[in-house]
């Protein structure tokens, strides 16, 4: 029996190579473990054409950590930041600075809508005080691609500085930080790169890391503690995830080794594709019009049957080897499916057909599909 096919944004499949990675057991003074650091920071930052102008700040925990990390180094304690929120995601990071006690403004679009870049250099004129604007690359919560280049732009033009949290694109969806100016790009390792969770990492201009002293209000969460002690000793400031940090090298060769960011991306696109086509054979509709949705992670409505249950539905899929993801909306109910991870339309296919037979026996393609012809 294999290990069920996990169909969500991180954790997710990791290959047998990158799970075997983790049978050493790296002491974190050990020379060879800080070249395996160093040699994993260079390979993030080059993936996003990043070497010339910004570092790469390690840390320790989840994506999470790192994005109250950067946002507590970055944004001065008079600072103030702007969201763009779309979901759950840039909520989370307007929580986080309101917890630190600094000023944000949130500046809402539904779940469906893209932040709109006129609608920001608006915002921006109109209130001088926001030194920074954060931006959601892919919006999990439903899956939807923001336009990072066009607000990009909006924000460089405004003389601002911006924090990208790239979670779920960083490594499948292209950023280039020679056109693109970001002050900070977040990702971690358990999403498109194929990693296992446990840390997360900021890329972060060299020049505005150095100038952010003072602005942290966390011992352990302070990149630029982190980095300066990293720099001068090649290691991380508080224990390291080794097993983590060898399990990320193995799977940045992988990815290398599969032709970078554009192979990843075309097998995202080809996952994601197949997993629309398939679920809208099965009567499934999905949340977003094509042209919002990210190739990461996909939202469907959930059956209309009055017996419906996500639990049940997740057992019944789980059962068969797939492992499923509850909708993040509040107002429609709602599953999703992931397309990421280390698995390709085979798997996708597998899923489909799993999904479909598990309605069946739940019962719940009976007589009011027969009705409306369509889950939703
Ligand atoms: C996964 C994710 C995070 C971080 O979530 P953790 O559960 O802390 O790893 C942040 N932002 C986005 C957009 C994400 O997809």
């Amino acid at each position: 029996m294999r290990d069920p096919i996990l169909l969500t944004p991180g954790p997710l499949s990791t290959s047998l190579r990158t799970k075997s990675a983790m049978l050493t057991d790296w002491g974190s003074w050990d020379q060879s473990f800080n070249q395996l650091t160093a040699s994993v920071c260079r390979d993030l930052l080059e993936i996003v054409n990043g070497g010339a102008s910004h570092v790469c700040v390690p840390l320790q925990g989840s994506g999470t950590f790192a994005v109250e990390a950067a946002i507590g180094t970055l944004l001065p304690r008079d600072g103030k930041l702007l969201v763009l929120a779309n979901g759950a995601y840039g909520k989370r990071m307007a929580q986080a600075v309101e917890i630190m006690g600094r000023q944000v403004v949130l500046s809402h679009s539904a779940d469906d809508v893209a932040p709109d870049a006129a609608e920001l250099a608006r915002i921006l004129q109109s209130d001088p005080a926001i030194t920074h604007v954060g931006v959601i690359h892919c919006e999990t919560s439903v899956g939807i691609l923001n336009p990072l280049r066009e607000l990009a732009a909006v924000v460089a033009e405004a003389g601002r500085a911006l924090i990208v949290d790239a979670m779920s694109s960083f490594g499948a969806l292209p950023i280039d930080l020679r056109t693109l100016q970001a002050e900070a790009v977040i990702a971690s390792a358990n999403k498109c790169l194929e990693g296992v969770p446990g840390m997360g990492f900021v890329l972060v201009q060299r020049e505005r890391l150095l100038a952010s002293r003072g602005n942290s209000h966390s011992l352990s969460m302070d990149l630029l503690a982190q980095y300066e002690y990293m720099q001068k000793t090649g290691q991380w400031r508080f224990t390291p995830p080794t097993h983590v940090v060898a399990a990320l090298r193995a799977a940045l060769d992988q990815y290398i080794e599969q032709g970078g960011q554009p192979a990843r991306l075309a097998r995202y696109r080809n996952n994601c594709e197949r997993l629309l086509a398939g679920m809208q054979r099965s009567g499934f509709r999905s949340l977003l019009p094509p042209e919002l949705q990210a190739p990461i992670i996909a939202t469907f409505h959930a059956p209309r049957h009055p017996g419906y249950d996500f639990s049940r539905f997740y057992e019944a899929v789980r059962d068969k080897g797939f492992v499923l993801y509850p909708g993040k909306l509040t107002q429609i109910e709602t599953f999703r499916v992931g397309c990421i991870g280390a698995i390709d339309h085979a798997e996708i296919d597998q899923a489909v057909a799993a999904i479909a037979q598990a309605i069946d026996e739940l019962g719940w393609s009976t007589e009011w599909q027969a009705e409306t012809g369509a889950f939703a």
